[in-house]
């Protein structure tokens, strides 16, 4: 199974992901790649997004930053998982039991990886560039070592 050794870039990844769903209803990023310095989304779109809707997704995901949510973890059965969420990127081998990881209540998905243990740990979230081709809309973005002042 995939392990994840950037627990603040890929806490921001979940938080991401659950941003782009509320906003545009097109599901979580079916591939990423992260890194410690940048890390990358892809999601299936029809267009690039405008400066105005980056502006947003920033400023939605810092939100959620700065709320200090607490990141918790919880065991349930496939059967209830299934019912529940998209378990599509899970691979087979992951068993009867599945973890299901809560940004507060923002966000809930099973993963397996490692991830911070509250938002506020993740600090200040930016979007680096967005490039879309061939129905794929790419997130490049970074995170800052402490959250800029308010
Ligand atoms: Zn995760």
């Amino acid at each position: 199974m995939k392990e994840y050794t950037e627990p603040r870039m890929h806490t921001a990844e979940h938080i991401l992901n659950q941003t782009m769903v509320r906003m545009f209803n097109r599901g979580r990023s079916f591939s990423s790649h992260i890194e410690k310095k940048k890390s990358k989304c892809d999601y299936r779109f029809d267009r690039d997004l405008t400066a105005e809707e980056v502006a947003e997704i920033e400023q939605r995901v810092n939100g959620i930053i700065r709320a200090d949510l607490p990141v918790r973890e919880e065991f349930i059965s496939r059967q209830e998982g299934e019912r529940a969420y998209d378990l599509g990127r899970l691979p087979d081998s992951a068993g009867e039991t599945l973890r299901i990881v809560r940004v507060g209540d923002y966000d809930a998905c099973p993963c397996s990886g490692s991830h911070a243990s509250s938002s506020a740990e993740i600090g200040e979230f930016k979007i680096v560039s967005t490039g879309f081709e061939n129905g794929v809309l790419r997130i490049r973005f970074k995170i800052a070592d402490r959250p800029e002042s308010p």
